[in-house]
């Protein structure tokens, strides 16, 4: 049972709250002496976060873990520069050790920036699973829940340890989602990645939204990031990127479309008519300067949008509190209007809907909910007056009143630091991997 002085609870700010949790399974929410006093929380262990306010743990919905090892090599260089200089010059060669490396880093920031769940869109799979399955082993040992994105990559102008045949991905992916996932407390699931419409073939894509079928899960797909991919799906297909996809059969609620800069009214329709959901990354947008997606169009019309930090190294910031300020500022900015969107719904976008987009059942402080909560210091001035908490947890929160972070019922962040993987051994590891990285 946790016990804080504060809470957001459905998007609203609250006063002491209790949570109880089951197995890891939020099973009452309420005033403090009421839980305490329901039958199934005697023998509870009892957390004590006097001095601070409860919320939802954060849901990143797209990231590249191994990105963050090349934070800032090749920053503001142009886009192909930067891919050849630093992308595919140092990432073919990273195995399951540089890739555990490059988890326990990235996800282990995020922890400490109140991410309990993250989607890892993992592409450097060199034929085979031992770089995911090392990856996946990182976010166990950390105690972060962790949706294992596959991707299926084709594209052969990429370096061969991104590339598989079909078969080769189909297989993969099954034995991979066979071996890792966990039904019942959703730690590790495993879905299905086509890269995208330049970097899969349409066979590939068809086979990596068909295994989404098999296995009931959603599949992910990068869409109409940078403009020029509006014109090269166009000179291709004949047809722009989302209008591609639905000409191939594929477009359904199971997909989940990254970024969507370039959608025009006609493919925000047609997401929200077949029930597909966006993964929107809009720090990452504004750094690589993609454009910027029509989020409060997509809300107005129902299609579920979460927010994700994108890779290490096209943001450089792994925080979901931290997007959810930027969707709202660059919303604004986009319409010059500053009601165009709510701190709330910015909010909701990077818990209650990154559960729902991601179909795990997190992202709400409700009963039948995982239990993964953070605490946020009500001591720290970046949440002052604290009766704004609900506007304040979005737009002053610093990273600094992050205090403590449960997932799944576990404590994995207390007072600030990693609970379960020294911080030592992590920077450690980093050195060794990237010392000798981006000089010359
Ligand atoms: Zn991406």
């Amino acid at each position: 049972m946790v016990a804080a002085d504060a809470a957001i609870v459905d998007g609203a700010s609250r006063g002491p709250t209790a949570v109880l949790a089951v197995d890891g399974e939020i099973a009452r929410v309420g005033d403090p002496a009421d839980v305490a006093a329901d039958p199934r929380a005697a023998g509870a262990r009892h957390i004590d976060w006097s001095g601070r306010a409860l919320i939802p743990g954060t849901v990143n919905a797209h990231n590249h873990s191994f990105q963050s090892l090349l934070r800032g090599i090749g920053d503001d260089l142009p886009f192909l520069e930067w891919r050849q200089r630093a992308l595919y010059r140092y990432s073919p060669g990273l195995g399951p050790g540089e890739m555990a490396t490059a988890a326990l880093f990235a996800f282990g920031e995020m922890l400490l920036h109140g991410v309990t769940t993250v989607c890892d869109f993992y592409y450097v799979n060199r034929q085979a699973n031992d770089n995911a399955l090392a990856t996946i082993d990182a976010a166990r040992r950390l105690g972060i829940r962790i949706v294992l994105a596959r991707c299926f990559y084709d594209w052969d102008g990429a370096p061969a340890a991104y590339r598989e045949d079909v078969r080769g991905a189909v297989r993969n992916f099954e034995e991979l989602h066979r071996q890792a996932g966990d039904p019942v407390r959703r730690m590790v699931s495993v879905q299905p990645a086509p890269h995208s419409l330049h970097a899969a073939s349409p066979a590939m894509i068809e086979a990596g939204a068909g295994c989404a079928r098999d296995a009931r899960t959603s599949w992910h797909i990068h869409l109409a990031e940078e403009r020029y991919q509006v014109d090269e799906a166009l000179a291709r297909t004949g047809a722009r990127p989302l209008h591609a996809v639905d000409r191939m059969g594929l477009l359904d609620e199971r997909m989940i479309a990254v970024h969507g800069c370039w959608f025009d009214d006609s493919e925000r329709a047609l997401m929200a008519e077949r029930g597909a959901a966006l993964a929107y990354c809009p720090a990452s947008n504004m750094f690589l300067g993609d454009g910027v997606t029509d989020v409060v169009d997509l809300r107005r019309r129902g299609v579920p949008v979460a927010l994700g930090t994108d890779g290490g190294c096209s943001n450089s910031r792994v925080s979901v509190l931290d997007e959810m300020r930027s969707a709202a500022l660059l919303q604004k900015v986009a319409r010059t209007d500053g009601q165009a969107i709510t701190a709330e719904e910015c909010f909701a976008m990077g818990t209650e809907l990154g559960g729902r987009v991601l179909d795990v059942p997190v992202g709400r402080v409700a009963p039948g909910f995982r239990a993964d909560l953070v605490a946020l210091d009500l001591g720290d001035p970046s949440l002052w007056p604290v009766q704004a908490l609900a506007k304040n947890a979005v737009y002053s929160l610093s990273a600094r009143a992050i205090t403590d972070v449960v997932v799944d019922g576990t404590v994995v962040v207390q007072d600030r630091r990693l609970v379960r993987v020294d911080q030592h051994e992590i920077a450690t590891r980093v050195r060794a991997v990237t010392g000798q990285w981006g000089r010359a």
